[in-house]
């Protein structure tokens, strides 16, 4: 049986549990038990005589029990680790249209300059004097995110975008100090469509939280931020372009009334993938603004790291950023470590050392390599992929907000879904079978069963044009009422339909090994 475009599929072929197999394993898909249940305390990977005896100086608080580790040998910790990446969806292995994430292609010159040992190997405890190439790629990469920004200057060392969020926020809670309204200005106004970092970050360093209400053209309205204005508004929270996938087009006249009040315009630049070298915030008024290396310049991410933050800053919020920076003392770059080293006000500082080295370089790498052309290029084909998707969807799917372009990211709702019995959940668990990474779902909160799909400048027309045709035969199959193929799914994944709620609400972290079997037949 051929698929839409011309290739077999496996529909039709008998069902791969009417056909178990001896030792679990499907083919080539290894089934893999934990480290723990297949390790053995006798087993290990070196060969490493018994010490001789001494006597322990820890005071009697040394280990008086087997420490519990597994052990395997060599080649069997090597293929436990390589089946279960195996198992895993990355960049690398397909498609990954994870909305507001930003899943580019991270290029392989990147890990190939952060693999020079000049800057794999350096230490953050060595002497200043010899890692200057360290502060020259620091310095530089600083001076690219403030031109691209048009901003005044840039904290480095924040270690993902939410970092960046508290630092910025940090930022401005002292320079509110510094005016003497500290006790005064203690609101932060945040939209209803934002990340759940903002006003997560915001409560964290106590500012109280004042919702702007969503509009159904998924735009922030300066008249609404104006109502919300007052003298206890100690800044505004706004991400741009937006959740919705949109450019804020108010965003101008928003930054001028929040700082009429004497309030600061944080924005939160997770999506600036989509307009770097078309649009400078800076020119937009922004006061403070973090950029997620590992979204816009194609660092890699990680569970949840290991990203990199930086934050830029506007004039007015310069002198409040937080140690170490790099700056040049008689023509020589140098590392600024104590705040009372520093010409201005620095707020304190965020990380012990410097910040992800490791991801300066790999950052500084992709903007080297494309240059200006090139980023604002990749802002444009990012957008266009976008567009290109909604366009080839809008038929089949809805838009909450309209038929009208997006940028980076197009969003869709689940009216589209209504009376088929299948859910935005079931929709992206039967693309776990068609060997996709299901889009974000369910955010932005603001609209009803949110899929938000981005799928950046790194694909390809046919790449596009796989996935569109993939969303549109289960699309159809939705709309015929073919509902087995999504309440079930996923059918061909190493762990089925997992209860979600149980494991967030009552997480089991810890492995406890099962009795054995007489014991348990007791
Ligand atoms: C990713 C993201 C963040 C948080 O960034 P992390 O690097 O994951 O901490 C904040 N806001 C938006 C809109 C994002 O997409």
């Amino acid at each position: 049986m051929l698929n839409r475009q011309g290739r077999p599929t496996n529909a039709g072929a008998t069902s791969a549990e009417a056909h178990p197999t001896f030792t679990g394993n499907k083919a080539l898909a290894q089934i893999e038990p934990l480290i723990f249940e297949i390790g053995h305390a006798q087993t290990t990977g070196v060969d490493m005589d018994e010490p001789a005896a001494f006597t322990p100086r820890l005071g009697g608080l040394e280990r008086k029990d087997p420490i519990g580790l597994p052990g395997l040998s060599e080649p069997e910790t090597m293929r436990h680790y390589v089946r279960l990446s195996q198992m895993n969806y990355g960049i690398d292995t397909g498609l990954f249209p994870l909305g507001s994430c930003t899943m580019k292609h991270n290029a392989r010159l990147n890990e190939k300059m952060a693999r020079l040992p000049g800057f794999s190997d350096v230490h953050p405890l060595q002497p200043v004097s010899t890692v200057r190439g360290a502060l020259e790629v620091m310095d530089e990469l600083s001076r690219y995110l403030v031109t691209l920004t048009n901003t005044t200057t840039v904290a480095l060392s924040p270690k993902a975008g939410a970092h960046g969020e508290l630092c910025g926020m940090m930022a401005i809670k002292a320079a509110i100090e510094a005016r003497g309204e500290g006790k005064t200005r203690n609101v932060v106004l945040v939209p209803d469509s934002a990340h759940g970092t903002n006003p997560a970050t915001a409560a964290l360093i106590g500012f109280t939280v004042r919702p702007v209400p969503a509009r159904d053209d998924g735009w922030v309205h300066v008249e609404d931020v104006k109502k919300l204005i007052g003298p206890d508004v100690a800044a505004i929270m706004l991400t741009n372009p937006n959740t919705c996938g949109l450019f804020e087009n108010q965003v101008v006249e928003i930054a001028k009334a929040i700082h009429d009040a004497g309030a600061y315009f944080y924005c939160d630049g997770a999506n600036f993938n989509a307009i770097v070298g078309k649009a400078r915030p800076g020119d937009l008024g922004i006061d403070a603004m973090h950029i997620n290396l590992h979204k816009t310049f194609s660092t890699p991410h990680g569970g949840g790291g290991p990203g990199s933050g930086p934050v830029v800053l506007s004039a007015r919020l310069a002198p409040f950023a937080p140690v170490p920076f790099v700056t040049a003392k008689d023509g020589v770059l140098t590392l600024v470590e104590e705040a009372a080293d520093a010409a201005e006000t620095p707020f304190g500082r965020m990380t012990a050392f410097h910040g992800q080295m490791g991801m300066y370089v790999r950052a500084l790498t992709y903007m080297l390599s494309h240059g200006s052309d090139g980023m604002k290029q990749a802002s444009e084909d990012a957008v266009l992929n976008a567009n290109y998707i909604r366009a080839s969807l809008s038929d089949l799917f809805s838009q909450p907000f309209g038929d009208k372009p997006c940028m980076h990211e197009v969003l869709f709702d689940d009216t589209w879904l209504k009376d088929t019995g299948v859910t935005t959940l079931d929709f992206a668990k039967a693309m776990i079978d068609e060997g996709y990474h299901p889009m974000t779902m369910y955010f932005p909160l603001v609209v009803h069963g949110a899929m938000l799909i981005e799928p950046t400048e790194s694909e390809s027309k046919a790449s596009l044009d796989l996935f569109i045709a993939a969303l549109r035969d289960l699309a159809m199959a939705a709309g015929r009422g073919e509902t087995d193929r999504f309440s079930g799914a996923p059918y061909h994944a190493p762990r089925r339909r997992l209860d979600e709620t149980r494991a967030a609400r009552s997480p089991v972290l810890k492995w406890t090994k099962p009795a054995p079997m007489a014991e348990a037949a007791e």
